[in-house]
């Protein structure tokens, strides 16, 4: 990477945020708060429809750190605290089939009001919605440019390698008596391409979704839960998401104004297609060396060198090229890396637990 930001500007420097989702509103809060700088925030969506497509899942244990550093308390924001997660890989379109399930104990995995942290995050900053700024325009009356665009990367050169799985999501309401479950649920799709999410958001709510990289499951394996547990449709979204990792996801700059922060360059831990933490976490590290944008590259490399471990295995499952006998020690490494990580993940991670996703 060669360019360089010039630290004698940096009193008058105008950056563009571009993208406000977690990553874009952590960027605005931090940087409009510490930095003599000024920011302004670019988001395609109008105000009154801004959005946070993702179901909403994280460990509490990590985000009330990021959310403390921008002034507000993660528990205002929590709906729903789990207890276990169940995890079922059945082969048969069967809902919830237990012999065929792991439980997993949760330690600090909430789901949260996403949109609501987004909006406090950003309040006080100058962002304009509704507005797809075009490249040009952004390069001419700015000193940087940050894409935090998520999936779509709009403003960074396409990597030469890049997978990412389709998903479909629906935020729904239950009466009390016909909740499907009363705690997180996952249903594994065969060859680990995918899985089926129900995660309760309180009060009868819950994200419904799927995402399949072969595309044959989650659609069809959303729509026959919909049709067995009936409940009012609150609304329907999804995107794909990526989960090609940093090191697959450069470069992370056009070598001129515009670097990229947060899924765009790839912050999704793919065995679990998480980025809220990930993504706030490089919108930290980017913070923490915007003086350096070589120096941001190197410690988002490093942060995230496991991921690029974590994808080829999940990749080579999708492809049916995983053999345990052949790659013992990448399993081995990504167990290690995530027992050592518990209340990062939140939850309890054991061996047993793991050969069984490794079977899947
Ligand atoms: C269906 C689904 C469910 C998920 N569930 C979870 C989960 O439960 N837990 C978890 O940790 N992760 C989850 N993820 C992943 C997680 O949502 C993302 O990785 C994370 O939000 C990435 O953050 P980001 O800020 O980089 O990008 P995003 O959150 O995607 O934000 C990008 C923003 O940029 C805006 N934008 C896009 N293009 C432009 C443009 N040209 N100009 C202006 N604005 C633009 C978008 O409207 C959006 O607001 C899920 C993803 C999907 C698709």
């Amino acid at each position: 990477m060669r360019f360089r930001l010039n630290l004698s500007k940096r009193l008058d420097m105008k950056i563009a945020v571009v993208g406000i989702g977690v990553a874009g509103a952590y960027l605005m809060n931090q940087l409009s708060a510490s930095h003599d700088m000024e920011i302004i925030g670019y988001e395609r969506l109008p105000e009154s429809q801004h959005d946070a497509v993702c179901a909403w899942a994280t460990s509490e244990n990590v985000m009330s750190i990021y959310a403390k550093k921008c002034g507000l308390n993660f528990d205002d924001y929590v709906l729903h605290t789990g207890k276990h997660m169940q995890v079922d890989f059945s082969r048969e379109n069967k809902n919830s089939d237990k012999k065929n399930s792991i439980n997993i104990k949760l330690k600090g995995m909430v789901s949260y009001d996403k949109l609501k942290l987004i909006q406090d995050m950003i309040k006080g900053t100058k962002i304009e919605f509704g507005k797809i700024p075009k490249k040009e325009n952004l390069e001419s009356e700015f000193d940087l440019i940050i894409d935090s665009t998520g999936f779509h990367r709009n403003y960074l050169p396409k990597p030469e390698y890049e997978l990412w799985i389709p998903c479909v999501q629906y935020k729904v309401k239950y009466s009390e008596d016909d909740l499907p479950f009363d705690d997180f649920y996952l249903k594994a799709f065969p060859s680990m391409s995918g899985y089926f999410w129900y995660f309760p958001l309180g009060n009868g709510y819950a994200h419904i979704g799927a995402g399949d990289f072969t595309k044959q499951n989650h659609n069809l394996f959303v729509s026959r839960f919909l049709n067995k547990y009936k409940c009012e449709i609150i609304k329907k979204n999804g995107r794909p998401v990526r989960i090609s990792p940093p090191s697959k996801s450069m470069p992370f700059t056009d070598e001129k104004k515009t670097i990229g922060v947060g899924e765009s360059i790839g912050t999704v831990y793919a065995l679990l297609g998480e980025g809220i933490i990930p993504s706030t976490i490089c919108a930290d590290i980017f913070v923490q060396n915007i003086d350096d944008m070589k120096l941001y590259e190197q410690k988002i490399l490093e942060q995230f060198k496991i991921y690029s471990l974590v994808f080829n295995f999940v990749s080579k499952k999708i492809s049916g090229t995983f053999n345990l006998l052949n790659n013992p020690l990448d399993l081995l490494r990504i167990y290690d890396h995530m027992k050592s990580n518990e209340n990062r993940y939140g939850m309890e991670v054991s061996m047993l637990n793991m050969m069984k996703v490794s079977k899947a």
